[in-house]
């Protein structure tokens, strides 16, 4: 059955019943949606991806701007009438009906014909996954621009010391510049989250700048001297390395995760994986 009807109020032109499962909070307050657009700046030869396009609020002003945009939508409700106000807005939307994990951005990035854009609302309950899924693909990105719960973007550009630092600060901090832009009430969104969300942009360093050496074993440290906030290194990572490697890295055995800034941890890691600690 179709649940689609047309609502002049909505961007698009159509609104449907939101599906909790894949975390729909329409954006729908036109001044938010142009800050957002501004912050992106899309110009017209850059390959733009975005991610759950839904209904088009984003989407079909990006389209405006640009003429041409590729989208990765999980609901296949949306798909048709997401294509037709493409259509109607005679820009080409290159619509690819999948889950966004699924989707290799390397791939997509060679067949679009180089680094990507990635912008998106994101579902709020995937938002760590494809984060990470994102950072997996970094070479082929040029940036991205993610609509999050406010409290997540806190948690990713967090430095040590902030009660809210953790595994996300260090581990998208080591490999992205993170930067917070604007802050979004719920009341901009349909339904309405119970939370505030924020936009972040976050730049993939290049990979001469990349100071971890093997990955694996940075997360690997990182997860374990976060796993009990409270821990010091010495407890937390005992099984990992011992004081003198702490210390060698410049750190103490008697600090807690939450004080070790980034740059700490990428030469702890570099130096355990060095001694062959892994
Ligand atoms: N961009 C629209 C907006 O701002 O109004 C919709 C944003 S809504 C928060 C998230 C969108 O992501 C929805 O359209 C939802 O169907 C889609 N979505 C959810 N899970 C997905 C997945 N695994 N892959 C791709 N899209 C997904």
């Amino acid at each position: 059955m179709n649940t689609y009807r047309s609502n002049p109020r909505d961007a698009s032109g159509f609104l449907k019943q939101a599906k909790k499962q894949l975390g729909q909070n329409f954006l729908h307050e036109r001044g938010i949606i142009e800050k957002i657009v501004l912050a992106l700046s899309p110009k017209a030869n850059e390959r733009i991806v975005e991610i759950g396009p839904g209904q088009g609020a984003l989407t079909l002003p990006i389209l405006e701007k640009v003429g041409k945009l590729t989208a990765i939508e999980f609901d296949r409700d949306l798909i048709e009438p997401l294509t037709r106000a493409a259509h109607a807005s005679g820009g080409e939307l290159n619509l690819i009906h999948r889950d966004v994990l699924q989707v290799d951005f390397t791939a997509l990035a060679n067949t679009l014909g180089g680094p990507i854009r990635l912008i998106g609302n994101l579902p709020y309950n995937l938002s760590s996954p494809i984060l990470f899924h994102a950072l997996a693909h970094a070479p082929a990105i040029c940036d991205m621009h993610f609509m999050l719960q406010k409290e997540v973007v806190e948690r990713m550009a967090a430095s040590e010391g902030s009660k809210v630092y953790g595994r996300l600060s260090v581990m998208l901090q080591a490999y992205c510049q993170v930067t917070p832009l604007i802050t979004v009430p719920p009341g901009a969104f349909r339904p309405a989250p119970k939370v505030d969300s924020a936009v972040v942009r976050l730049v993939p360093l290049a990979p001469e700048a990349i100071q971890v050496q093997d990955r694996a074993h940075f997360a690997h440290i990182v997860r374990a001297a976060f796993a009990q906030r409270r821990k010091t290194l010495h407890n937390a990572l005992r099984d990992l390395c011992d004081d003198a490697h702490i210390r060698e890295a410049g750190l103490e055995p008697q600090m807690r995760a939450e004080q070790v800034p980034v740059a700490g941890f990428i030469r702890l890691a570099n130096q355990t994986c060095q001694n062959g600690l892994r």
